[in-house]
């Protein structure tokens, strides 16, 4: 009796630890609808978008073989519809990387920059290239491709679907969350020039390519901290103040709330501040 008790209570810590395993490495995935026939899906930190027509579907980035695998299955139930287009946001591995997973129906759609860019061996090649504009018809529905100028990547898509009056952007946006980490390879002039156009396109809903869904007013607040920060390091470095002062004084407290905020706040301090110097 009591060496079955013990069996038993061994039995149940390895369950217990079996469980705990399996959790960690499970990874956060899901499929909301947003609005009208645009949907996104989640693969832990990493978010996609997709829009589904009577004749198929345009897939956004594929982020990864794993989930694209995970994701085809999903579209095959849900929809019992193909994916006719995977449009890139651009050429990074973390994004693009899965879609040969789609590669028996889909065409791939890249800005032309990808043409010369290093690809990962998981991304698969565009089939289609274009410069400054693309608009791609399906189903009665649309989807286009506007390439916003050289930030983060030379060959950056923001991806526009104009019924649903709804933006994909990754990587050159956040919203409700600071810049990442010491904003590597910042440039003010050109970056807020792309929010400014990311703006002007007055979209209601704008899907970042990490964290929550947003809106333009989200946008402009994002161009405002970083106009902020701008302004205030220029003005240290004017005053002669040093970086740690800098990063002690220039407390962005209007944007406390948001995510990242207590763990980037003085990093984005630092890259501005390399940024301003090394002009
Ligand atoms: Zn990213």
């Amino acid at each position: 009796m009591k060496h079955r008790t013990v069996w038993l209570i061994g039995l149940a810590a390895l369950i217990a630890l079996g469980a705990t395993c399996t959790q960690a490495q499970e990874p956060v995935r899901g499929i909301v609808h947003v609005t009208g026939d645009l949907y996104r899906a989640q693969d832990n930190n990493h978010f996609t978008a997709f829009l589904v027509t009577p004749e198929g579907i345009i897939l956004t980035d594929p982020i990864n073989n794993d989930f694209a695998e995970w994701l085809r299955t999903e579209l095959d139930a849900r929809f019992g519809a193909p994916v006719r287009y995977v449009v890139y946001s651009h050429s990074d591995f973390d994004h693009a990387s899965g879609g040969a997973v789609f590669a028996d129906t889909a065409e791939f759609v890249g800005h032309e920059n990808m043409r010369d860019a290093e690809l990962n061996e998981n991304v698969h090649p565009p089939t289609m290239y274009y410069s400054d504009r693309h608009t791609i018809a399906l189903g009665g529905k649309s989807v286009q491709m506007i390439h916003p100028g050289p930030a983060h990547s030379d060959n950056m898509s923001i991806i526009r679907f104009p019924e649903e009056n709804a933006l994909f952007v990754v990587d050159i946006i956040s919203l409700k969350r600071v810049p990442f980490q010491a904003l590597p390879g910042y440039d003010h002039e050109v970056l807020m020039a792309e929010m400014r156009m990311v703006e002007a396109m007055n979209a209601g809903i704008v899907i970042p390519g990490h964290g929550d869904i947003g809106t333009t007013a989200d946008v402009r607040d994002h161009r405002h901290y970083l106009e902020e920060m701008h302004a205030a390091v220029s003005e240290g470095i004017a005053a002669g103040r040093t970086l740690a002062e800098m990063q002690e004084s220039i407390t962005m407290d209007a944007y406390s709330d948001w995510a990242s905020f207590d763990e980037w706040r003085a990093l984005n301090i630092e890259g501005m501040y390399n940024y301003l110097t090394s002009e």
